[in-house]
């Protein structure tokens, strides 16, 4: 696909996510996310050989929130490697909301997957004696090629005053010994991460590392193992869109992430990164006008996983 034919998909791909920003809502169960500008929109399409496509806001900076379930699986999978972590968390879909717990307590002894609040905290919890913040901040910097991610203060600790149903999911857990490690710090690194500030272009510049099987194309240094990406990307596919995860993937068909501030962070395999930005969400918390613009651009870029890519 030529770049004007590219140029020209992405206006058409931005019309339609404006069209749909109306219909969703910000998230204000953590009040400071309750700020964002609902009719804020970007899109940034990263290729391996540089070339970056953008429109809209992609240089706004917001949460990363629930796409930080990807980075800390990452940091497990390479630092305590799978046979731990999957003793932790389980690989299944829930089919409940991304901070559910009933299921937690009456059908299982583990969280479902590592991308729903009770996996995540679950993963925190495998790592949380071996890496600082500190450290994690730097990783998060590097697989996002943007050394501007900081902590948002005022999110993290928004959240931190309003994040009872995440505390009491995380004592359910240690009450069934899947966390063994102190529950406060647990919370702790999991909120933080939730609280980097990214943009859409960081989140296409992660998106384009996971395409690239771990291998950052810029500098040819690989960043994540293989295996990693692999299973991150299986994970991504079949939950990373909470409860809609299903539909997505029949609809679009590219392993994708979303986070309650609006971001998705799409890898398309061996051909580009995608990040969307949009806090304006659908009833399951994923970006509403970023899930149209997926369904569009896949259509017209042949990105489905399951799709012969057409050339011209
Ligand atoms: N920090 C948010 C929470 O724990 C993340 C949720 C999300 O983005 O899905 O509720």
């Amino acid at each position: 696909m030529n770049a004007q034919r590219i140029s020209k998909v992405i206006n058409k791909t931005m019309e339609i996510g404006r069209q749909q920003i109306s219909l969703g809502n910000v998230a204000t169960y953590i009040p400071e996310l309750g700020k964002a500008r609902k009719d804020a929109l970007g899109l940034c399409i990263s290729l391996p050989d540089g070339t970056v496509y953008k429109a809209g806001d992609t240089n706004i900076r917001f949460t990363i929130q629930s796409i930080s379930k990807v980075i800390s699986l990452c940091k497990a999978l390479e630092l305590r490697g799978a046979e731990t972590v999957f003793s932790h968390v389980g690989m299944e879909p829930s089919g409940e909301a991304f901070n559910s717990i009933v299921e937690l307590d009456l059908q299982s002894n583990r969280p479902f997957n590592p991308m729903i609040n009770s996996g995540a905290i679950a993963v925190e919890s495998t790592i949380i004696d071996y890496v600082s913040f500190e450290e994690m901040l730097e990783y998060t910097q590097r697989l996002c090629s943007d050394s501007g991610i900081t902590l948002n203060r005022q999110v993290y600790h928004s959240e931190m005053n309003s994040c009872d149903r995440n505390r009491a999911i995380a004592y359910l857990l240690k009450s069934k010994d899947i966390i063994t490690t102190n529950v406060d710090n647990s919370i702790e690194l999991y909120t933080k991460m939730c609280s980097l500030n990214v943009t859409a272009e960081s989140l296409a510049n992660f998106a384009l590392l996971l395409a690239n099987g771990g291998i950052c194309p810029g500098s040819g240094e690989r960043l994540l193992k293989e295996e990693t990406v692999r299973i991150v990307l299986s994970i991504m596919l079949t939950c990373g869109m909470y409860d809609g995860s299903g539909r997505f993937a029949v609809e679009v068909g590219v392993p994708t992430k979303s986070g309650v501030g609006g971001g998705l962070m799409a890898p398309v395999y061996g051909r580009c990164g995608i990040g969307i930005y949009g806090p304006s969400l659908d009833q399951k918390g994923n970006c509403i006008a970023g899930c149209e613009m997926m369904k569009h651009l896949s259509r017209e870029m042949c990105l489905h996983m399951f799709q012969e890519r057409q050339s011209g």
